[in-house]
C-alpha cells in the first residue's frame, strides 16, 4: 500500500554501546547545530549513562533524545534494568524497543518486545519498534511472515490505536552494521507490507504512521531511500557517530531551509 499523504521525515540515529563524556559533547554540539539548517524530525538514542547530558546540550533545540531499549516492569528487583518512568525523567521522547540486537544477544522474544513497547507508550514516550528479517529468512521467502509475525505481536499484544504513538523501524538483519543496504525496492515493498498490516486494522493510523528504514543508511544512498513513498526516515547506527555524516542524512530527509 504505497501512499501518497506526506508524512514528516524522521532520523534518529542508534550510538550502540559507543560514546564518551568528551567525544559526545562534540557530536551534540554539532548535531544540533547542524540540525537547525534542515526540516524534519530528528533524534539520538544515546546509552543510558550519557541521558543527562544529551538533555543538557539539547534541551530546547530541535533535536530529541532517547534510549536504546525500556524494561517492561514499571519498577522492582530487576536488577541492571531501566524503566519508562526513568527515561521520562531524562526527558527521553523515544525508547528503542527490538532492536535486532535486543533480540538475537538478549533474548528479547516478540512478546518481550511488545511489553517493552507498553511500557514506554505508558508513560508518554514514543517506542521505536524495530522489526526484520535476518538473511536466511529472506533467502528462505519468509520476509512477510516474520516481519508481519513481529508486527502482530504487538498489534495483538496493544492494539493498532498505540500504533499511532509509535514509530516503527524496519531493519533487515543482514543490512544492520555490514554495508549491505536494502535496495530502495526492496525496503519500499517491506514498508508497503507493514503499512498494510496496520492498515487492516485502522487506514488512518496506518496513514499517518512514520516507518523508517535502517540499516547501513549513509549520505550517500540516503536521498535514494528516504524518496520511496512509505520511507519515512531512517534509524541510523554507524554514520550516527560522526556528525558530518549523520547531518548528511538529516539533509536528505529534511532538504536544505
Ligand atoms: C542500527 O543499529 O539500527 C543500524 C541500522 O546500524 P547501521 O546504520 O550501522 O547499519
Amino acid at each position: 500500500m504505497a501512499t501518497t499523504m506526506s508524512r514528516i521525515k524522521l532520523v534518529a540515529g542508534n550510538w550502540k554501546m559507543h560514546g564518551s563524556l568528551a567525544s559526545n559533547l562534540a557530536l551534540l554540539t554539532a548535531v544540533t547545530s547542524g540540525a537547525k539548517a534542515f526540516d524534519g524530525q530528528f533524534a539520538v538514542c544515546v546509552p543510558y549513562p550519557y541521558l543527562a547530558q544529551a538533555q543538557a546540550v539539547l534541551a530546547g533545540s530541535k533535536v530529541a533524545w532517547g534510549a536504546q531499549d525500556v524494561s517492561e516492569h514499571a519498577l522492582g528487583a530487576y536488577t541492571g534494568e531501566v524503566s519508562a518512568s526513568m527515561l521520562n525523567d531524562f526527558g527521553c521522547r523515544y525508547a528503542i524497543v527490538g532492536h535486532s540486537e535486543r533480540r538475537s544477544f538478549y533474548g528479547d522474544t516478540d512478546a518481550v518486545v511488545a511489553a517493552k513497547f507498553s511500557a514506554a507508550l505508558k508513560v508518554g514516550l514514543t517506542p521505536i519498534l524495530c522489526v526484520g528479517e535476518t538473511l536466511d529468512e529472506r533467502e528462505a521467502g519468509i520476509t512477510t511472515a516474520v516481519v508481519v509475525r513481529q508486527m502482530d505481536a504487538v498489534l495483538a499484544a496493544a492494539g493498532v490505536a498505540a500504533l499511532g504513538q509509535a514509530v516503527v523501524a524496519y531493519e533487515p538483519v543482514w543490512a544492520i552494521g555490514t554495508g549491505k543496504t536494502a535496495t530502495p525496492a526492496q525496503a519500499q515493498d517491506v514498508h508497503a507490507i507493514i503499512r498494510a498490516r496496520v492498515a487492516r486494522d485502522d487506514k488512518a493510523v496506518a496513514e499517518r504512521l512514520q516507518i523508517l528504514y535502517g540499516g547501513s543508511v549513509k549520505s550517500t544512498n540516503a536521498r535514494e531511500l528516504f524518496g520511496q513513498p512509505d520511507i519515512d526516515g531512517g534509524l541510523i547506527g554507524g554514520a550516527s557517530l560522526v556528525a558530518e555524516d549523520f547531518l548528511g542524512i538529516c539533509a536528505a530527509a529534511g532538504g536544505q531551509r
